[in-house]
C-alpha cells in the first residue's frame, strides 16, 4: 500500500509535504526549547524561509529525540514493575487459593465425642502451611469442653475415661493438610 502511493504523484507530493510539516513542526518544537525564539517564529522561519538546515540532520534530531523517550519510557516502566502496588494476575489468582485454603474452617468430628478445631497460617517466608493453633473439645456437653491435658475434665464424663494422643492427631492433620495443599492447582 506504501509503495503504490508512493508510486502515485499526487500521493508521494502529499506524504513529502506531510513528512516535511511532521519534521520542520518535531524542529520548530525542539528548537524553541533551547533558544529564546518562539516555537511560532522559528516554524515560520523553517516553513516559509526554507531555514538551511540539512535533512539529515533533522531526520538525527528526530531520532534521536525518539531514542530518548524509548528510554525515558523504559525507565518509568522499570520503576512501575518494581512497585508493590502492581500484581501481576496469575499472582493474585494463586494469592486467592491460598486465601481460601487459610480461611477454611477445620474442624475434625471423632466417633467418640472428641472435635478438634485447627487454623492453618502462611507467611509470606513459609514455603508450606503450617497448623497455627489446634484444639481439642469433648463434644458431650451442651458446650464443648476443651480437653485439660489428653482428657475431658468433666470427672462423671465418660471421654474423662478416655485419652486423646494429641501429637498423633497433630502428625495425621498436618499431613493431610500438605496433602490438600499439593493437590491445589496452582497457575
Ligand atoms: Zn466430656
Amino acid at each position: 500500500m506504501w509503495k503504490k502511493t508512493w508510486n502515485d504523484p499526487v500521493g508521494s507530493k502529499l506524504i513529502s509535504v506531510g513528512l516535511g510539516t511532521i519534521i520542520a513542526f518535531l524542529l520548530a518544537f525542539i528548537y524553541s526549547r533551547y533558544t529564546n525564539e518562539t516555537f511560532e517564529v522559528v516554524f515560520e522561519k523553517i516553513v516559509f524561509y526554507k531555514l538551511e538546515i540539512e535533512l539529515y540532520i533533522a531526520i538525527l534530531i528526530i531520532f534521536g529525540f525518539l531514542i530518548a523517550q524509548a528510554i525515558i519510557r523504559k525507565i518509568i516502566r522499570f520503576f512501575k514493575n518494581g512497585s508493590p502496588e502492581k500484581i501481576d494476575p496469575i499472582q493474585k489468582s494463586n494469592q486467592l487459593k491460598i486465601d481460601d485454603f487459610i480461611k477454611r474452617n477445620h474442624i475434625i468430628r471423632y466417633s467418640d465425642g472428641f472435635t478438634c478445631r485447627y487454623i492453618t497460617q502462611k507467611s509470606k517466608y513459609d514455603v508450606l502451611p503450617f497448623i497455627h493453633t489446634l484444639s481439642f473439645f469433648c463434644d458431650l456437653h451442651d458446650a464443648p469442653l476443651k480437653l485439660f491435658g489428653d482428657r475431658c475434665p468433666d470427672l462423671s464424663c465418660e471421654n474423662n475415661k478416655r485419652t486423646v494422643n494429641k501429637y498423633l492427631a497433630k502428625n495425621n492433620i498436618e499431613s493431610s493438610v500438605l496433602n490438600d495443599w499439593y493437590s491445589i492447582d496452582f497457575d
